[in-house]
């Protein structure tokens, strides 16, 4: 079976022997504050600024998934209320979470601008373009979700003061951790702010990271996983040129080879398609068809998600899937619906 799921996705294969050294290894068995431990943590970080091109002074820490972090930028980064100018349901999502915890009584004041940099549901993504214009309009802290773009695509980092991804797109890992990058600017928000009631607060995170340790026990082989599967990828700029370069394939298969099938790009718009998913409208027979095909032929499409549930598949575009997988997808494309053999049976 392969899987385009765009999360939980297909993670790197060598991650099942990468998991097996952490047990083996005694790793998962260290106490968290050991230096054993806490070198491992210190070289993670390290290895995300080298391959991720994050900027030295910007700060990294873990967390345990991208709806905590919507969470953290809340309670600990929002002194009044934020803005959340979304195009998708996980846009919308974070505004519910974060408008449980700041009321958006007063949007004039709001002091955080949240930016969905990929929105997985619908394959739409904010450019750095429009995420500069973002940065010129706004005096306030900026806070990016890029869950499913992380480490498969460049950004210029300095356009936000915060960024974060859960582990379970494209850095191909398995689910349960996530990165939470900030920038010096709402490192002094917070301290601002001074908010430290909960286990999360960033502060105590910050204070604890800056030690390479966490408030609470860490998901210690998540850890290990993400540093040896940055150990293993080659840096972010060539990721970036190899998933620009597919994604400008899919979106030309499905506009030319596919233009007499039932399928169509949902995004009209190319200045505002996602490089790493990429959705596919039809009709709702058309779309379950297609998917249960697919299953039989051992591939797994990406469901659609939210308001398009039922009307697209999405077909994910991350670092962890081969050429061949992807090459495998376009063949049973091709043949789809399977042409009647010429001469009849
Ligand atoms: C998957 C996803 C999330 C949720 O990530 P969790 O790890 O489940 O919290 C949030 N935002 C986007 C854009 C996503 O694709």
């Amino acid at each position: 079976m392969i899987t385009f799921y765009p999360g939980p996705s297909k993670v790197y294969p060598q991650v099942a022997n990468y998991a097996a050294e952490a047990v083996r290894s005694g790793l998962v068995s260290l106490n968290h504050r050991s230096a054993g431990f806490m070198d491992i943590v210190r070289e993670t970080m390290q290895l995300l600024h080298t391959k991720l091109a994050i900027p030295d002074h910007y700060h990294i820490a873990f967390v345990s998934s991208a709806t905590e972090c919507w969470e953290i930028v809340a309670q600990s980064l929002t002194a009044e209320t934020s803005l959340h100018p979304y195009s998708g349901a996980f846009g919308q999502k974070w505004a519910e979470y974060a408008y449980r915890i700041k009321s958006p009584i007063n949007l004039t004041d709001a002091d955080v601008l949240c930016i969905v940099q990929n929105e997985t549901s619908n394959g739409t993504q904010v450019n750095m373009a429009a995420l500069a214009n973002f940065r010129n309009d706004f005096s306030g802290l900026i806070a990016v979700d890029a869950v499913s773009s992380m480490a498969g695509v460049t950004f210029d980092w300095t356009l936000a003061d915060v960024w974060f991804a859960s582990v379970q797109k494209c850095f191909g890992l398995p689910a349960g951790l996530a990165v939470l990058v900030y920038s010096p600017a709402a490192l002094a928000r917070a301290e601002a702010i001074g908010e430290r009631d909960h286990y999360n607060s960033l502060l105590f995170i910050h204070e604890n990271f800056a030690k390479f340790q966490t408030p609470y026990t860490p998901n210690g082989m998540g850890i290990y996983c993400l540093m040896r599967v940055l150990q293993q990828i080659p840096p972010i700029a060539d990721i970036d040129a190899i998933i620009k370069r597919q994604a400008a394939d899919w979106y030309n298969f499905f506009e030319q080879d596919m233009a007499n099938s039932p399928f169509r790009l949902l995004i009209d718009n190319p200045a505002v398609r996602s490089d790493t998913v990429i959705a596919v409208s039809g009709s709702e027979a058309d779309i379950k068809a297609v998917k249960l095909t697919a299953q039989q032929a051992g591939i797994t499409l990406g469901n659609g998600y939210g308001n398009w549930k039922n009307t697209t598949f999405r077909i994910a575009n991350f670092p962890a899937i081969s050429e061949e997988e992807i090459g495998r997808l376009r063949k049973f494309f091709v043949n789809y619906p399977t042409p009647t053999p010429k001469g009849g049976a």
